[in-house]
C-alpha cells in the first residue's frame, strides 16, 4: 500500500446521499406486508407475466435497441408520435440522462422542497447545484419555483402528482409555471402516478409537450402497471429532446423481456382499470380510517399517503415505523424528504389495509 489516495470522482459526487429504497425485509415476522415502495397492490397483469416468460427463450439475443414495438404501442395507446418517445430503464434512467445532458458544473437544477429525491441526486451527479423551492401545504408552489429561477437554471423537475406528498398541481398551474420559464430551461414533468388521478383539472403534460420546445413528460411502468422489477419507463419529448436522449442513452438500455412485458401490459386495459378502481376505493377508506384514529393524512391522488404521527417519542413516526416493522408491515420513513414526523404508506390489498389500520390503532392505544 502506498500513501497515495486512489482516483477521486468529480466535485459534487461525494456530496450525494445515496438513494435508499423501501425496506423489503422484516426479520422475525411470519408474514411481510410491503407498503414501502408504492408498488401496485394487485401485482402485475398475467398477460405481462406471460410475455415476460415467452421472452425468456430469446435472452441470448440482443434486444431491439430502439424499443420500436413498445414505442409503437405507446404511440397508439396515448395518441402520440412514436418518434418522440424514448424508452428507458425505468424513468429514473431518463431523469438521470436529462440531468447529464442538460446540466453541468455551474448550472442549477430546480425542484420542489419535498419533491422526488432523485432530482437532487441526479443534479449532484451531473456536477450541477440542486436548488429546492419551498412548498405551501406540502404542495408545489409555482411562485416559489419561479422566484428561484436564475440565469444558471437549466432544468426544473416537477413530479405531478408528487411522491411522497401525494399532492398535485392543476394543469393551469403547470402552464403558469411553464409560461414563467425562459425557453432555454427544460421543464421535466414526471407523471409517474398519472394513471391514478381522476381529476378534471389534472393533465400529465402531453398537451404542454406538444405546445412547447422545452417540456419533457416522463412516465413509468413501475406504478399502476406493476412492473417495477423490470425497470421500464418512457419520455415524451420535443423532437430535439428525443434526439438528445437517443444520443446519450445506452444502445440497448431497455432489455427485451421488459419491452415485451410493457407491450402486453399496455394492451391489458382491464387490468389497469381494476388497479385504478382498487385505489379509488382503498385510498379514501384508508385515509378516513387513519383520520378517525386522530392522525393527519395528507390528501393524496396517488397510490400512497403520508401520515403524520404525534410528537411524543413513544407515538412518533420512528416508533410507529418500528412497531409496524415488528409486525411485518413495511412503510417508508420520510426523514430523507425533510418530513421526519411522517410515514409514507402504499395502498395495498383490502386485507393488508385492514391489518395496517388495526396495527396502527393498537400502536396508538394507551397501554
Ligand atoms: C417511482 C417514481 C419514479 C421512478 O420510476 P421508475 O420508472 O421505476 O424508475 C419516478 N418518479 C416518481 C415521482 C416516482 O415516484
Amino acid at each position: 500500500m502506498s500513501g497515495e489516495s486512489g482516483p477521486l470522482p468529480r466535485p459534487g459526487i461525494l456530496d450525494i446521499e445515496a438513494y435508499v429504497g423501501g425496506e423489503s425485509k422484516a426479520p422475525g415476522a411470519a408474514r411481510i406486508i410491503r407498503l414501502a415502495s408504492n408498488e401496485n397492490a394487485l401485482g402485475p397483469s398475467p398477460k405481462a407475466i406471460a410475455a415476460y416468460e415467452a421472452a425468456s427463450r430469446d435472452i441470448h439475443r440482443y434486444p431491439d435497441g430502439g424499443s420500436n414495438a413498445l414505442r409503437e404501442a405507446l404511440g397508439k395507446h396515448h395518441g402520440l408520435d412514436p418518434a418522440r418517445i424514448v424508452c428507458g430503464t425505468g424513468s429514473d434512467e431518463l431523469i438521470s440522462l436529462l440531468a447529464q445532458a442538460y446540466a453541468g458544473p455551474g448550472d442549477e437544477v430546480l425542484y420542489s422542497r419535498h419533491g422526488f429525491l432523485m432530482y437532487e441526486i441526479v443534479a449532484r451527479a451531473a456536477g450541477a447545484t440542486p436548488v429546492p423551492a419551498p412548498e405551501k401545504n406540502l404542495t408545489t408552489d409555482v411562485d416559489a419555483l419561479l422566484e428561484r429561477v436564475s440565469p444558471r437554471t437549466r432544468i426544473v423537475f416537477l413530479a405531478n402528482p408528487n411522491n411522497p406528498t401525494g399532492t398535485y398541481i392543476t394543469a393551469e398551474e403547470v402552464r403558469r409555471l411553464h409560461a414563467g420559464l425562459p425557453r432555454r430551461i427544460l421543464l421535466v414533468l414526471d407523471a409517474a402516478y398519472a394513471e391514478f388521478v381522476a381529476r378534471n383539472d389534472y393533465e400529465p403534460g402531453i398537451a404542454l409537450v406538444d405546445a412547447a420546445p422545452n417540456v419533457v413528460m416522463l412516465r413509468t411502468f413501475s406504478k399502476i402497471y406493476a412492473l417495477g422489477g423490470l425497470r421500464l419507463g418512457w419520455a415524451y419529448c420535443p423532437p430535439a429532446g428525443a434526439d438528445v436522449l437517443n444520443r446519450v442513452r445506452g444502445a440497448f438500455n431497455v432489455n427485451a423481456a421488459a419491452q415485451a412485458a410493457g407491450v402486453a401490459a399496455l394492451a391489458d386495459v382491464a387490468f389497469v382499470d381494476r388497479a385504478r378502481t382498487h385505489n379509488d376505493i382503498w385510498l379514501p377508506w384508508f385515509s378516513a380510517e387513519l383520520r378517525n384514529l386522530g392522525l393527519t393524512v395528507n390528501p393524496s391522488v396517488g397510490n400512497f399517503v403520508i401520515v403524520r404521527f404525534p410528537d411524543a417519542p413513544e407515538r412518533n413516526a420512528d416508533a410507529a415505523y418500528a412497531y409496524l416493522q415488528g409486525r411485518g408491515i413495511l412503510t417508508r420513513k420520510m426523514r430523507g424528504y425533510g418530513l421526519p414526523e411522517w410515514l409514507r404508506i402504499t395502498i395495498g390489498t383490502e386485507e393488508e389495509m385492514r391489518l395496517v389500520v388495526a396495527a396502527i390503532a393498537e400502536f396508538l392505544s394507551p397501554s
